[in-house]
């Protein structure tokens, strides 16, 4: 189906908010099959927001709509569909009831214009809303269909989720399946190069390549007649990319580095702990995220000073004077030291600087070095980082962490 979304909300375009429905929807679309060939945007304007449904549906057969479904007086979507579909409002009883059993629970009187939103395209398929007071409804016209879904993203993705996408499936004329591989350690573009024969060569499946703040993404896509078809391909691609750059991926399954790390680790039931410097505790932190984690993970100790770092994990202060506190010596000191401290099986540590002064002749800003230990024996590595920001450093250096340990 050939598709379009339509935004509606004059503070998009006045700049105040993010398009991210848009964003959401087309992700959603494509992940259908279905083709975006649009995006719109327009302001609570009635006139404009007609011409933009009629131009819409010269080239698709498919509008989706998010924005302008509430109840007050620039909410006028649902009116202006309305009309050009050629319907008529009429009063939607389970949307009533809905309206007044919600206002009941949270003690909020009704208003004369909240009752505006229990009424409805009398064709409409009407779509409830659990995650506020707004419904959606889908409205068809000579094979043309129009959707329409509230502004807020929490109440729109629900009930996109809930009531849309089955409602679509209806429409879907061939089975999708994908599969998201997840790689660290190699840029986008050299990624795209080692599989620029593949991305040329083949049109079903897709190959198509994401960066995403330090790490890259592979979406592996097929439209076929049956679902078996397409995973077959998917499959057949995914082992073909497994083959030439296993080493980078982490995940096929679109699992995030942190998750991954924490599910080996549980599974296995290897105990971690981490000594940070320059990331402050944002590995701990990260870590941490993993549901269960406690099982594994013993301590993280933020040791930031020279100091901190000869008290707390037995660094010696030679090393530090020789080598620098940035230095593969001190990292891997650090590690020794908390492996011998703590006895858990992996003992990780970094030190580096996050920027963005701090650099010393040798030491650039982006410079880190990490320590593991593990099995009695300490491996450190170095990384240069591409020195974005101090934050996006600190970022990477996490995943960098959490790579070493997986
Ligand atoms: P409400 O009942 O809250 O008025 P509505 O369906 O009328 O919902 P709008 O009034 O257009 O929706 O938008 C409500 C809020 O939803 C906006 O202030 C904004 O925070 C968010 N929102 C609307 N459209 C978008 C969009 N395209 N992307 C992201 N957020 C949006
Ligand atoms: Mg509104």
């Amino acid at each position: 189906m050939r598709s379009a979304v339509l935004s509606v909300g004059t503070e998009i375009l006045f700049g105040q908010i993010t398009n991210t429905n848009s964003v959401y929807i087309s992700q959603q679309l494509n992940l259908l099959g279905f083709d975006v060939l649009y995006h719109y945007t327009v302001g609570d304007n009635d006139g404009r927001l007609s011409e933009m449904v009629d131009l819409a549906f010269k080239d698709c057969d498919l509008i989706i709509t998010s924005g302008g479904l509430g109840p007050t007086e620039d909410d006028m979507t649902k009116e202006t569909v309305c009309k050009v579909m050629g319907d008529n409002l009429v009063e939607h009883e389970p949307s009533m009831e809905a309206l007044v059993e919600g206002s009941k629970k949270l003690g909020h009187k009704l208003t004369e214009n909240n009752y505006k939103q229990a009424m409805m395209p009398s064709k409409a398929t009407v779509f409830d809303n659990d995650a506020g007071s707004a419904p959606g409804f889908a409205l068809e016209k000579n094979g043309k269909i129009i959707i329409c879904m509230p502004g807020p993203p929490r109440e729109m993705t629900r009930m996109f989720q809930r009531r849309v996408k089955p409602f679509l499936e209806k429409y879907q004329d061939k089975a999708i399946y994908y599969k998201t591989l997840r790689f660290f350690g190699k840029g986008e573009s050299s990624l795209e190069t080692d599989l620029l024969d593949l991305i040329d060569a083949q049109k079903d499946p897709t190959i198509a390549t994401y960066a995403k703040e330090g790490e890259c993404t592979v979406r592996v896509a097929s439209k076929r007649d049956t679902l078996e078809e397409a995973k077959k391909a998917v499959a057949d691609t995914t082992d073909i990319i497994v083959s030439r750059l296993g080493q980078y991926i982490y995940s096929i399954d679109d699992e995030e580095l942190v998750q991954v790390v924490g599910r080996k680790l549980l599974e296995k039931g290897i105990t971690i702990s981490c000594a940070e410097s320059c990331t402050g505790g944002m590995f701990a932190e990260t870590l941490t995220s993993v549901p269960g984690i406690s099982e594994v993970f013993d301590r993280g100790l933020v040791t930031y000073t020279a100091n901190a770092k000869i008290d707390e994990l037995g660094v010696r202060e030679d090393t530090i004077t020789k080598h620098t506190v940035y230095s593969a010596e001190v990292a891997k000191e650090m590690a020794a030291g908390l492996y011998e401290k703590t006895g858990s099986n992996i003992c990780v540590s970094i030190t580096g600087i996050a920027g963005p002064g701090g650099e010393m002749p040798g030491k650039p800003v982006g410079l880190i070095y990490i320590g593991c230990a593990f099995a009695g024996d300490v491996k450190v590595r170095e990384v240069h980082m591409r020195n974005v920001s101090r934050n996006w450093n600190r970022h990477y250096a996490v995943l960098s962490m959490l790579d070493m340990v997986n």
